[in-house]
């Protein structure tokens, strides 16, 4: 249940359409590891990996402990990999709630190699070039191997691409083929080895590994063309509505002038709900036409201009299927990942089929309604 007419809707048949896009892009020999950071891209971390699970991702993989323990608690018992850095004091908690981790350096795994515990399943990140977190030389990564596979189920590998949205982009086969180097010095058995992310897997030939890592693709969004599906939309509703004369100024510090006698109308989203400041002048959607936000955006609330008259209760998108989520991000010079991750737990999320709506979860109560 939600009040406040501001919510995300998440299509689900589209969700699927796109994993089992994926799933044909990585062929029968490559295993699908759903990422599922960020609550989902704000999509809803327990609804999205039940998708990614069902449409035959073997993996997911998140952030943080926090957020892979969030999906134990949840019920989910596909394996989790935590593509961040965990700290050594924090080992116990991932091997009890059975989650992967990431050694990202020499002194990450002499660390853990001192706590004692094994039987962590690990993968190991390889810097071929993000200069983020990951082992830069080989021989440093080949130590770690020899301290960490006598204890530890050292089972995968990985690296991460720093612009594979640029098509035959010389950087991506650099890092690829110095990743595969690094693996022939190593010449060790590893179950799992991945380096694509979803822009990769759509285009980029990869032949060494047997994993993909996939994120923003399955809400639909790619650097290239593609037949994905759009999966999330942001909407509310007008709460107010009146005609404003010629001359007055609408908002916070009167930034924006009537040029006539204009409908303004109001809807109860605002900067604290992830719709940012920087939306000012941005169009809307409304009904078959557009129209266009105008003055200073509020933290709750933001004042639309529209041709006419609309009642209250009337449905207006923010984004979504008339107007898509990449040109949302491309007027605030961002990326769509920003914008998904941006929305807020005050956002109502609405699951959506053909048949009807699956599931209303609105993170802000459903918390204490139990
Ligand atoms: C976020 C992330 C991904 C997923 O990237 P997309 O572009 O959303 O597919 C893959 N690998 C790593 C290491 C990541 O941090």
């Amino acid at each position: 249940m939600f009040y406040r007419p501001a919510w995300e809707e998440i299509n689900l048949d589209n969700l699927d359409f796109n994993l089992q896009y994926l799933k044909e892009k990585l062929g029968q020999q490559k295993m699908l590891i759903a990422v599922i950071k960020a609550n989902g891209y704000g999509a809803g971390d327990r609804q999205v990996a039940e998708a990614a699970i069902s449409g035959g991702a073997g993996y997911l993989a998140v952030s943080s402990l926090d957020e892979a323990i969030a999906l134990r608690l949840q019920g989910i018992s596909t394996p989790i990999l935590v593509l961040n850095y965990v700290s050594p004091q924090h080992l116990l908690a991932a091997l009890q709630h059975d989650v992967t981790i990431t050694v990202t350096s020499l002194e990450h795994a002499q660390a853990i190699t001192m706590t004692k515990l094994t039987n962590l399943k690990i993968h190991l990140k390889v810097d071929t070039g993000m200069n983020r977190i990951g082992f830069k030389h080989d021989d440093e990564l080949k130590t770690a191997l020899t301290l960490l596979r006598s204890s530890q189920q050292v089972e995968g590998i990985f690296t991460h691409y720093l612009d594979s949205g640029i098509d035959q982009n010389p950087i991506t086969l650099k890092q690829y083929q110095s990743f595969k180097e690094t693996l022939a010095y190593l010449n060790y058995p590893f179950k799992y080895i991945h380096t694509a992310n979803s822009d990769a897997i759509i285009n980029f030939h990869d032949e060494i590994s047997n994993a993909a890592r996939a994120g923003i693709a399955m809400f639909g969004i790619s650097s290239y063309s593609t037949d994905l599906k759009p999966v999330c939309a942001l909407y509310t509703k007008i709460t107010h509505i009146k005609q404003v004369s010629k001359g007055e100024t609408i908002s916070y510090s009167g930034t924006y002038t009537t040029e006539n006698n204009e409908w303004i109308a109001t809807v109860p989203l605002g900067y604290a709900d992830g719709l940012l400041r920087h939306n000012q002048n941005r169009r809307i959607y409304v009904n078959g036409e557009y129209g266009t936000i105008v003055g200073r955006i509020c933290m709750d609330q933001c004042m639309i201009k529209l041709t006419k008259f609309y009642p209250v209760d009337t449905v207006v998108e923010i984004f979504g299927p008339h107007l898509g989520l990449t040109e949302a991000a491309e007027y605030l010079d961002t990326i769509p990942y920003e914008i998904l991750t941006s929305i807020s737990d005050r956002v109502a999320r609405v699951y959506r089929r053909a048949t009807g709506v699956e599931l209303v979860s609105n993170l802000r109560l459903d918390h204490y309604m139990k």
